[in-house]
C-alpha cells in the first residue's frame, strides 16, 4: 500500500516553519511497509485543501492529513475533507462534553468556536487526544470504487506522535498484508557519489526486491537498503546478502554497516589500539576537535590540540619552523606535516593530525585555489599527507577536511 501525507498550515509555506511531522510519519509508515509516494503542503484555504484531498484520494491508498483541527477560523481540515468525500460533518455530543470538562478543569470559559472540534466526518472513528483538545479521526471506505484509509491528525508534533503510535499503528497493521521489513545502512567515506554508484549499481540492480537509496553528503555516502519478506528472518537474510556483496566491492571505503558515525568508529579503533590523538587545526578552526569530542568518553583518546590560525601561533603552539612557513607557505604539504608532528610531540599523543587549507570563499590563488586542503597524520612510523581539492562553500570545505582527517585515522587503525 502507498500513502500521501498532506501537511496543512499557511505557516508551513513561509521560511519560518518546517513540516517535520511528515518526516516522523514517513519513518513510521516505512516501518509498516507503506511507501509514501506524495507529500503535499497546503495553506489554510478550504478550497485548496479540498482540491488537495480529492487529488490524494485518487492517487493513493492511505491519505493522512496533519493539522488544522483546532478551534480557530483557519482550522479547516474537517470541513475540507468532508467536502472532498461528499460526506456530512456531525457534531459529536460526547466530544462537546469532554471539551467542556477540559475547560472547566482549567477554570477557563469555553468559547463557542471550540465546539467545531467536535465535528466528526460521517462514519469516522474518533481518536481521542490525551495531549490536546482536538481529537483525530480515522475513516475507511470506498472512493471512486477503491478502498481508502483516511486519517486526520492534530498538528502539534507531540500530540500527533502520541495519537499515531497509540491509535493508528495497530489499526493500520490490521489493514496491511502480513509482512516484515528488514533494513540496513552502509556508510562510506571519501569517495565520489558517481564513482561509488558506478561500482555498486551493477550489484544492487540484481536485487530489484531491495529498495536502494543513496544519500550523499560532504565526504560521506549512505546507502539505505530495505526489503520485505514473509518473515523478518527471510527479509533480513536478503538484505544482509546484498550488504555482503556491496562491502566486498567497496572494501575499505565502507566504515560502518550498523549505523555508527565516523566519529564513533574512530573512537572504537583508538580505544581498541590503546592510542591517543591530538590535532593542530588551521582552516577547520577546531571543527575536528568538536567532532572528536562529540563522542562521550572521548577523553580516553583525544588529548587536545590547538587552533593555529596565524603563522606565529603555528610556530608557537605546534612548533612549525617559521622558515618552513616562509619557504612553502602556510597552506602546504610541508606545513601540514610539521603541524601533525609538532602537535603529536607537544601533546605526547600516539597520533598527531595537522590540517591546513584554503576554506574560501576569499584567499584563493592560482597555485592554491579555494578548497585546497592538506591533511597530515603523524605517527610513530612516519607522517602521511593527503592533498584534496574540495568543492563547495566554506562550511562544506571545512566539513570535508575534518571527515578526511577522521578517515585517515580510521584507515590507519583498520
Ligand atoms: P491546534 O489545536 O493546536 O490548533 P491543529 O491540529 O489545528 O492544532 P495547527 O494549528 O495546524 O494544528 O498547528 C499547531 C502547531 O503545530 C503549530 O505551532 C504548528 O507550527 C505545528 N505544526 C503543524 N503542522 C506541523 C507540521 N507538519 N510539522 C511540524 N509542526 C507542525
Ligand atoms: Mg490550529
Amino acid at each position: 500500500m502507498n500513502a500521501e501525507i498532506i501537511a496543512i498550515g499557511s505557516e508551513l509555506l513561509t521560511p519560518f516553519r518546517q513540516d517535520t511531522n511528515s518526516l516522523y510519519l514517513t519513518e513510521k509508515l516505512n516501518q509498516l511497509g507503506v511507501e509514501v509516494i506524495f507529500k503535499t503542503i497546503v495553506g489554510d484555504s478550504r478550497e485548496h485543501l479540498t482540491g488537495a484531498a480529492s487529488l490524494a484520494l485518487l492517487r493513493t491508498d492511505i491519505v493522512i492529513f496533519i493539522g488544522g483541527l483546532g478551534p480557530t477560523e483557519d482550522d479547516l481540515t474537517r470541513e475540507a475533507v468532508a467536502d472532498a468525500l461528499q460526506l456530512e460533518l456531525r457534531r459529536d455530543p460526547e466530544i462537546v462534553a469532554s471539551l467542556e470538562r477540559r475547560f472547566a478543569a482549567r477554570r477557563y470559559k469555553m468559547t463557542a468556536n471550540n465546539s467545531k472540534q467536535a465535528d466528526v466526518i460521517a462514519g469516522a472513528t474518533v481518536l481521542a487526544n490525551a495531549n490536546g483538545s482536538a481529537p483525530g479521526q480515522w475513516l475507511t471506505g470506498k472512493y471512486e470504487d477503491k478502498e481508502k484509509i483516511i486519517i486526520l491528525l492534530p498538528g502539534p508534533p507531540h500530540e500527533l506522535a502520541a495519537l499515531f503510535e497509540e491509535q493508528c499503528i495497530d489499526r493500520l497493521r490490521a489493514k496491511l498484508p502480513a509482512q516484515s521489513i528488514a533494513t540496513r545502512v552502509l556508510k562510506i567515506a571519501m569517495i565520489a557519489e558517481s564513482q561509488c554508484d558506478a561500482r555498486i549499481a551493477p550489484i544492487y540492480k540484481r536485487y530489484p526486491d531491495v529498495q536502494t537509496t543513496i544519500l550523499a553528503g560532504a565526504g560521506e555516502i549512505q546507502v539505505h537498503l530495505q526489503t520485505r519478506g514473509a518473515s523478518l528472518e527471510v527479509a533480513q537474510k536478503r538484505v544482509d546478502q546484498l550488504v555482503e556483496e556491496l562491502e566486498e566491492e567497496l572494501d575499505e571505503f565502507v566504515y560502518s554497516d550498523n549505523g555508527d558515525s565516523l566519529e564513533q568508529i574512530v573512537s572504537y579503533y583508538l580505544q581498541m589500539r590503546n592510542s591517543t590523538v591530538a590535532a593542530a587545526e588551521s582552516c577547520t578552526g577546531g571543527l575536528l576537535a568538536e567532532r572528536l569530542t562529540s563522542i562521550s568518553g572521548s577523553s580516553r583518546y583525544f588529548l587536545g590540540g590547538a587552533v593555529v590560525y596565524s603563522n606565529e601561533v603555528k610556530t608557537k603552539f605546534a612548533g612549525v619552523p617559521a622558515e618552513l612557513i616562509e619557504k612553502h607557505g602556510a597552506v602546504s604539504r610541508e606545513v601540514a606535516m610539521a603541524l601533525a608532528e609538532g602537535i603529536r610531540e607537544r601533546c605526547g599523543a600516539t597520533f598527531g593530525i595537522g590540517i591546513t587549507g584554503v576554506a574560501g570563499p576569499t584567499g584563493g590563488s592560482v597555485e592554491k585555489p579555494v578548497g585546497l586542503v592538506f591533511h597530515a597524520l603523524a605517527g610513530e612510523r612516519g607522517t602521511e599527507v593527503v592533498q584534496r581539492n574540495f568543492p563547495g562553500d566554506r562550511q562544506r570545505v571545512r566539513w570535508f577536511a575534518t571527515t578526511q582527517a577522521l578517515d585517515m585515522v580510521r584507515r590507519k587503525l583498520m
